[in-house]
């Protein structure tokens, strides 16, 4: 394939944009050579500015679950448009997406929306702080949830010692109240609540990781870490940003049927357009501003364009109770095909799904935590990653990202994918 146009406008962007991308991951920095420049997308498919057609298995991060250009969601966007683009002052579809989401996801009665993931995460989390008066909170290690500062955090040596910043300008002062434990290993969060006793606000988590590559939670690591929360009176936040509205219609919650204090939303709830949003019962969310005292606002919160195509989307969501069984079966064909034909060439794997979440791991080890996901052969995952690219497979420039399955994916492009991996397996 040629990428020449392609290379020419990253040149161009690195002069007047850091690194010549406004998201890191972009960059290619994981995998090496220079990031592909997209010209339109449709359906499954992304064109990119040198002509080239590429199945596209990241779906701008997760949001394009339909497919990309959607209809009904392009339609709602451009019709609202039409009649202004921002106002500042509450609008009627505000309501009526809050309505539609509180409708779908369990165990909610309010939600704010904001811009971001990041946004939803930071503000759940100060919420968590606001409502409980604790300052402390648990994250797990390879669990994403933004780049707000609590979050960029890595360990300390000890398990119950502070943790440390992994990004200069996140102080110290912040860190401190960042507790850092192992997904999966239940033992390892006890401990550091019984370090802490009275102190820790919440415990967030991705109820399925997918800034790991994908791990699901194992063992009732999700019914244990509810229960020593009521216990411990800590708020559980469930960081639904990737699994919201895409592994069943109330997400993890649903699937796993365990309730969150605090959840938060983002990619697929704003249909493409830029929204995050948290939700939670009243007694938590009446704790906001301007009911209660824990700040929290936004210029272009509820945006109209926004609201619209998150409505939109939801909307067609809510209405396909195929859709998310239709999702599954089609990760479930790509993981099977792709299982056989590594096998068949032996290429040492573990491939991790849940629902349409999947992702590849080159290593026998299973993948549970950040330590085993780390084992990785990075140098099998590049030639991977180039070799699909190459065949016209884009998936994620990382070995620690998900694939994000959508429903425009026929499978004729699934065998595609699956034929394509099997050409590039023997290389590896
Ligand atoms: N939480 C999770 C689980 C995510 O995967 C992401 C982004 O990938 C975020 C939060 C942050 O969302 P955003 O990039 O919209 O700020």
């Amino acid at each position: 394939m040629n990428y020449t146009r392609s290379s020419a406008l990253f040149a161009q962007a690195e002069k007047v944009i850091p690194g010549g991308v406004n998201s890191p991951v972009r960059a290619f920095k994981g995998v090496g050579g220079t990031p592909i420049f997209v010209k339109e997308a449709k359906g499954a498919y992304l064109y990119d500015e040198d002509g080239n057609r590429l199945i596209d298995y990241i779906n701008s991060w997760g949001p394009m679950i339909l497919g990309h250009a959607y209809q009904p969601v392009v339609d709602a966007v451009v019709e609202k448009a039409k009649k202004g683009t921002s106002f500042g002052m509450p609008t009627e579809i505000e309501t009526q997406i809050a309505e539609l989401a509180v409708s779908m996801v369990p165990n909610i009665d309010k939600i704010r929306f904001v811009n971001s993931g990041t946004e939803a995460c930071m503000s759940a989390v100060r919420l968590a702080r606001g409502f409980t008066k604790r300052d402390k909170i648990i994250k797990f290690a390879g669990c994403y949830h933004g780049h707000s500062d609590s979050f960029l955090i890595q360990a300390g040596s000890g398990a119950s010692t502070f943790g440390t910043p992994n990004s200069p300008g996140v102080t110290q002062g912040t860190a401190k109240d960042t507790l850092l434990a192992a997904y999966n290993d239940i033992e390892n969060v006890k401990q550091l609540i019984e370090a802490n006793k009275k102190e820790i606000a919440c415990i967030i988590i991705e109820p399925v990781a997918g800034n790991m590559g994908c791990v699901p939670p194992q063992n009732d690591f999700l019914n244990k870490l509810r229960t020593l929360c009521t216990e411990e009176n800590i708020l559980l936040i469930f960081d639904e940003v990737m699994t919201g509205f895409r592994l069943a219609k109330g997400g993890a919650q649903e699937l796993f049927n365990i309730n969150a204090d605090i959840v938060c939303f983002g990619k697929v709830i704003g249909g493409g357009l830029p929204v995050g949003a948290f939700a939670a019962r009243n007694e938590i969310m009446n704790e906001l501003a301007p009911l209660g005292p824990v700040y929290q606002a936004g210029t272009l919160s509820g945006n109209p364009l926004a609201m619209a195509a998150g409505l939109a989307m939801l909307t067609e969501l809510n209405n396909d109770v195929e859709v998310f069984n239709r999702l599954t079966e089609k990760t479930a064909y790509l993981h099977k095909g792709i299982t056989q034909v590594l096998n068949e060439n032996k290429v040492v794997h573990t491939i991790n799904r849940v629902g349409s979440m999947i992702s590849v791991h080159f290593d026998a080890t299973p993948v549970v935590d950040f330590k085993t996901a780390a084992k990785g052969n990075n140098d099998t995952f590049k030639k991977f990653f180039h070799g699909l690219l190459n065949e016209g497979v884009y998936i994620a420039p990382s070995a620690f990202e998900t694939w994000f399955i959508t429903d425009a994916l026929a499978y004729s492009d699934l065998d595609f994918t699956i034929e394509a991996v099997k050409k590039v397996s023997k290389t590896l």
